[in-house]
């Protein structure tokens, strides 16, 4: 604390990232990375940005990354998504905030579920969103029921993190639809793990004008580094983001982000192949815990939710840590004894698995 802060700051209580250790020989499974490269479109597009001398970095990039909302609606086009429908941040955290800002600030309290993203909080936080935490049922799963009530708007990852639950696409629109008078936000920072097929609310967008999905080029597209996130919505509601990225920062991705986040949207191939090797992985992780007694939650995202009956999962966190794996360990309420574990490679899998063998 100090005389010079602001109230504001003050009263703040911000989101705490995973580790990222400095030592590179650790298993890193702690904050949900993709473990496969990006696409090398996405490295090439990066060099020639850069050219020779590195010129273009003396100009300002496109203040509002044309290229990359052409590229992203072109993805979605089956959807009917034109560039109008598209919004592009430095990330989808602060594509997420900028929607707590101009979406998700009105006079009754939104509404997001009790186990969940813990940036949600922290955004009502810095904005003065008034906030009701909906619980889970005991399953995790979100009670479609329990967001059909008045509220100021709502907001939920889908699949939710850190719980890797979806909520199958019906379940979305009755949200979506029943909530004609409130913005919903649905962050798909994971959806493109959920399957073959993806069960994206992008598909919806075009129907519900409240509708805005959000998602990232930092999981399935490997480019975490690299900070690109986009939402999808009716033109009013990407207007309004618009208006508060214009009145924070003119230019939050810079040329190299644009050139790579287009190249990287634009190579179906590496993405629907990185994916699925993950989803694969992310099975045979989930078949292999079964075995050692974890108990894992159905998961759609690049990431595992289990727990050990018969051992604290801080334990077995501190156990993994000394083996140099690292996975997330959340003191929450209701999640206190789950581990969330990011779907390595299948040698990182491998080496998770035989430190717990050691370890149980
Ligand atoms: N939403 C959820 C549910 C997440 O877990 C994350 C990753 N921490 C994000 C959004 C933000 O991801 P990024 O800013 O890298 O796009």
């Amino acid at each position: 604390m100090s005389k010079y802060w602001s109230a504001v700051v003050r009263g703040l209580t911000p989101y705490v990232p995973g580790e990222q250790p400095k030592l590179s020989k650790l298993v890193k499974l702690n904050t949900n990375e993709n473990p496969y490269p990006p696409s090398p479109h996405a490295l090439a597009a990066l060099r020639d940005e850069l050219g020779e001398d590195g010129a273009t970095l003396r100009l300002y990039p496109d203040p509002n990354a044309d290229r990359l909302k052409a590229a992203v609606a072109h993805r979605f086009a089956a959807f009917g998504m034109a560039p109008a429908n598209v919004f592009v941040g430095n990330g989808s955290d602060e594509v997420l905030a900028h929607a707590f800002q101009a979406l998700l600030r009105h006079d009754r309290p939104i509404r997001f579920p009790d186990v969940t993203y813990s940036f949600y909080p922290v955004y009502c936080g810095l904005y003065g969103v008034d906030y009701e935490a909906v619980a889970l049922d005991e399953d995790f799963a979100i009670v479609v029921d329990d967001y059909l009530q008045p509220n100021g708007g709502i907001i939920f990852p889908n699949p939710n993190a850190p719980t890797g639950r979806l909520l199958p696409l019906d379940g979305v629109e009755r949200i979506v639809a029943g909530n004609p008078d409130s913005v919903v936000v649905v962050d798909e920072a994971y959806i493109d793990f959920a399957g073959d097929a993806i069960p994206s609310a992008a598909a919806l967008v075009a129907k519900y004008p409240n509708l805005l999905v959000v998602q990232t080029l930092s999981k399935s597209r490997s480019l975490a580094g690299l900070r690109v996130g986009f939402a999808l919505g009716h033109p009013e509601l990407i207007e309004a983001l618009e208006r508060v990225k214009n009145s924070f920062n003119s230019y939050p991705l810079d040329r190299l982000a644009i050139a790579a986040a287009v190249a990287a949207m634009e190579d179906e191939a590496h993405f629907d192949a990185t994916r699925r090797a993950v989803i694969e992985s992310r099975e045979a992780l989930v078949a292999e815990m079964a075995k050692l007694g974890f108990d894992t939650l159905p998961s759609a995202a690049n990431f595992i939710f289990a727990r050990h009956p018969q051992h604290d999962a801080g334990t077995l966190a501190a156990a993994l840590r000394e083996r140099g794996i690292i996975v997330r360990h959340f003191r929450s309420p209701r999640i206190e004894q789950h581990l969330r574990i990011t779907i390595g490679t299948d040698a990182q899998c491998m080496a998770l698995l035989a430190a717990l063998r050691e370890i149980l």
